[in-house]
């Protein structure tokens, strides 16, 4: 159903707003609520806040219970202000599902309040009391009410585009971005892509009718490239800051420069325009709102020019924490054995009874249970055990004689979007207990229905880069408690939860505060080509959050002045600009390397096959393993290749064309379809790019001219860059340094996965190194030593 925009707007301006004359702004507040259901909220002990201990009684694993409050009184000197009334004013409206009682709800008028009298605002609030979900929703109303804001009215009676309030709201995961997209336009009663929408890659739901509009970071930094202002938006939220992701540390900087640039300048005359009133107007100032449930306030505050914070106390449903008590060497066996014992023990209810559908009332049936796992392989495999026990544990009697089924589902980015939206459906019918295996990609914003138990392994796959070897490394690390805070977060959303930390409580103090941001430890040449493509020619100046080490910067710069990418701006040490080549390669929405191999294949006259390549990278493992048997590895040895995985990813997708893209030959195959028709789609805006730029689109029926391409374009720094290895008379594999003397070669060896496993090739490229306890090279491609000589 499509919402009538004209009486919604009618329906907020009965809605009483604060009395803006006589707030006394505060340099902070903490706003706190309680809430009916939790009379003494409780909540994992966040970083940057302190927490009192109690104990519970003993629990699944040997865990120790650990149960904390939130008040987080001064620690720092932010004045701080108590609210206990309960309701302002009752619910707008329009709402449709109740979201009444949500921590923020209780407050909205002081926030609203602050949010008026402050051009940046930090508020932090736990996880689920309704910051994602509710705040655009306020401030929509807020903004376009005419008691705020006064639209200017052209004589034929349209508004002027000033009137337009867009709220976007960044999201660090596409996942989060289109789940809560879709709630808040259910929770307003609109068509998702109305009113509320949302924008990620390669998929942008949005209309010109979108005013709430949830994106990827990602998707703002690009729209910030052709728009420095960012003149569509009235208000832009950063939302769980504490994600630290290379973008949205780009994103810190380039609001602040757009908030800057905007206050005081004039808008250029548009067709909207009021002419009457002399022509320009001038830009509304733009509002900055960073939110998260655990973040480093102090930094944040300091880099926002002193931004105030806010603090939403209280949260709607308690969660207990338990801990191991003692240290586990193999979190995989810890993880299912703890799984399989809340599965039998905990909820002696029965499942989806006769008043639970009929009440579509969660709190009746059991719980289901989310898993924090590393990565795509180690879900898949911890659902095979699952599947494998499946006779004989996942069918249990309980003491009272219920009967309990357990099913598995994965959850990770590379996931079909349908297969990604089941979890978020959660069928009362469906009499069985759910246990979800997800990747980090479901650590926040997220509310999965039903999830009342989380288990955390308090392990997270990360990318770390070194300057020194200038390789990108993927490795199993410890999250850090703000990760833990919000792994617990996703239960205890609609119903008291509970988390079980497969770690010791002193394995937790060790854990840092806060993630690492990103820029300090990725490589970072493609972001600084996105800096100076947003036109900021010295980017050792910009306005880093947290500054990445000079190193990484100038070893970033002399790597793109290598690839041509950019050049020095009127003879200054310091200031860059984007050359041509520059120029074509950020229209492409990728690495800059593959876009650079992408141009540089017109010369080998096979960019189509370089095209393939490319989009097949992007996405995930196409290979089905979530079923290893003989028949299995018999039919994906088919498309082996003595020349590598590059060459045997490009015969699979040749293949998947000859067979008209069916999904019948991919199920036969053994093929995930869904990856493959997304690297297909990839391809076809790869290829839509390459006309734009003038790029000839060649093939070559030639393997070898392929891998020469590839080879030649990587000895020079660029394409897969210099990750070529060569076989040692010991037995091992070492990395050749090109002309960079300065850089260590490196032991490595062939990942298993590798269709040259078994071979010992004399000279290889490979796309990436995986680490575990030793350093393993992925997606090879068997090459001549002599074609980098040429
Ligand atoms: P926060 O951003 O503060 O973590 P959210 O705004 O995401 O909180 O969610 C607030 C609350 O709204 C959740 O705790 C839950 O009760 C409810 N909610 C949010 N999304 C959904 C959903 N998809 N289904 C059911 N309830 C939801
Ligand atoms: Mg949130």
């Amino acid at each position: 159903m499509v919402p009538d925009i004209a009486l919604l707007k009618n329906k907020q301006q009965q809605i009483q707003l604060p009395n803006i004359n006589s707030a006394t702004p505060s340099p902070g507040s903490i706003v706190s609520t309680s809430s009916p259901e939790s009379p003494s909220s409780s909540s994992p002990s966040c970083p940057g806040r302190s927490g009192s201990t109690s104990s519970f009684p003993s629990s699944p694993e040997n865990f120790s219970s650990h149960h904390s409050n939130t008040h987080h009184h001064n620690s720092n000197d932010y004045s701080f202000y108590h609210h206990q009334q309960r309701s302002p004013r009752p619910p707008t409206n329009y709402h449709r599902l109740s979201t009444n009682k949500l921590p923020v709800c209780l407050v909205k008028s002081q926030l609203l309040d602050r949010i008026q009298n402050n051009e940046t605002l930090i508020i932090i609030g736990e996880t689920g009391s309704g910051k994602t979900t509710q705040i655009p929703q306020f401030l929509y109303e807020h903004l376009s009410s005419s008691k705020y804001h006064q639209p200017s009215t052209l004589p034929n009676g349209n508004c002027t585009s000033s009137s337009k309030v867009t709220i976007g709201i960044t999201q660090p995961r596409r996942v989060a971005a289109v789940s809560v997209a879709q709630r808040v336009s259910q929770e307003i009663q609109c068509r998702i892509g109305d009113l509320v929408g949302y924008k990620i890659r390669f998929d942008d739901c949005t209309s010109s009718n979108t005013r709430i509009k949830y994106m990827t970071d990602g998707i703002l930094l690009r729209e910030a490239i052709h728009d420095p202002l960012l003149s569509n938006y009235r208000v832009i939220i950063l939302d769980e800051a504490h994600e630290r992701t290379v973008q949205s540390d780009l994103l810190f900087g380039i609001v602040k420069q757009a908030q800057r640039l905007r206050s005081g300048q004039k808008r250029p005359l548009d067709e909207d325009s009021d002419s009457s009133n002399g022509g320009q107007r001038h830009y509304e100032p733009l509002k900055i709102i960073i939110m998260s449930a655990t973040m480093d306030v102090d930094n944040f505050s300091r880099y926002f020019n002193q931004a105030p914070v806010i603090y939403i106390e209280g949260r709607v449903y308690p969660i207990e924490i338990f801990y191991t008590e003692s240290k586990h060497t193999d979190y995989a066996t810890a993880c299912l054995s703890t799984l399989f014992q809340i599965h039998q023990e905990e909820d002696e209810l029965t499942f989806g009874d006769e008043p639970t559908r009929q009440n579509n009332d969660f709190s009746l049936i059991g719980g289901d249970i989310l898993v924090f796992c590393t990565g795509q392989e180690e879900i898949e495999s911890m659902i095979k055990i699952v599947q494998s026990y499946s006779a004989q544990t996942n069918i249990m009697k309980t003491s009272k004689g219920t009967v309990k089924t357990l099913k598995a589902y994965p959850l990770y980015s590379a996931l079909p979007k349908t297969k990604q939206q089941r979890i978020f459906d959660r069928n009362l019918n469906d009499c069985f207990r759910r246990v979800i295996f997800a990747t980090n990609i479901a650590e926040t914003s997220i509310t999965i229905p039903n999830i009342r138990y989380v288990i955390d392994t308090g392990k997270f796959k990360s990318k770390i880069f070194s300057p020194k070897t200038g390789f990108e490394i993927m490795r199993v690390e410890n999250i850090s408690k703000a990760q833990a805070c919000q792994r617990s977060g996703r239960a205890g959303r609609l119903a008291p939860g509970k988390c079980y930390r497969l770690y010791t409580r002193p394995e937790y103090r060790s854990f840092s505060p806060f993630p690492i941001p990103e820029i300090q430890k990725c490589s970072i040449y493609s972001v600084l080509l996105q800096l100076i493509a947003l036109g900021i020619s010295n980017v050792q100046a910009f306005d880093f959050i947290d500054s990445p080490s000079i190193e990484n910067i100038q070893s970033s710069l002399k790597k793109l002045m290598k690839m041509k990418a950019i050049e020095k701006e009127n003879d200054s040490d310091v200031d860059y600009k984007l050359t041509k080549l520059g120029r074509t390669m950020v229209k492409f929405p990728i690495d800059p390397r593959y876009a650079l191999l992408l141009i540089e294949a017109q010369k080998f006259r096979c960019t189509e096959e370089i095209i393939t390549i490319i989009s097949m990278l992007s996405v995930d493992n196409v290979f089905d393993t979530s079923m290893t048997n003989e028949k299995v590895i018999a039919i994906h040895r088919k498309f082996a290749s003595s020349e590598g995985d590059l060459i045997k990813l490009l015969n699979v997708f040749r293949r998947y064309r000859e067979a008209q893209q069916k999904m019948t030959w991919c199920q036969e195959n053994y093929l995930r379809s869904y990856q493959l028709k997304q690297a297909g789609d990839i391809r076809q805006q790869l290829v839509d790019l390459c006309k734009q730029a003038s790029i000839d689109l060649v093939s070559t029926p030639s393997t070898e001219t392929v891998r020469k391409c590839l080879a030649i374009a990587s000895g020079v720094g660029v394409g897969l860059g210099a990750n070529i290895a060569e076989f040692q008379r010991d037995g091992d594999f070492r990395t050749i340094t090109f002309g960079q003397n300065d850089r260590p070669s490196m032991t490595v060896f062939i990942h298993p996965s590798s269709c040259l496993f078994s071979q010992k090739p004399e000279c290889v490229l490979f796309v990436e190194l995986v680490q575990t306890n030793k350093s393993y090279m992925r997606n090879l491609c068997l090459i001549d030593r002599k074609w980098l000589l040429e």
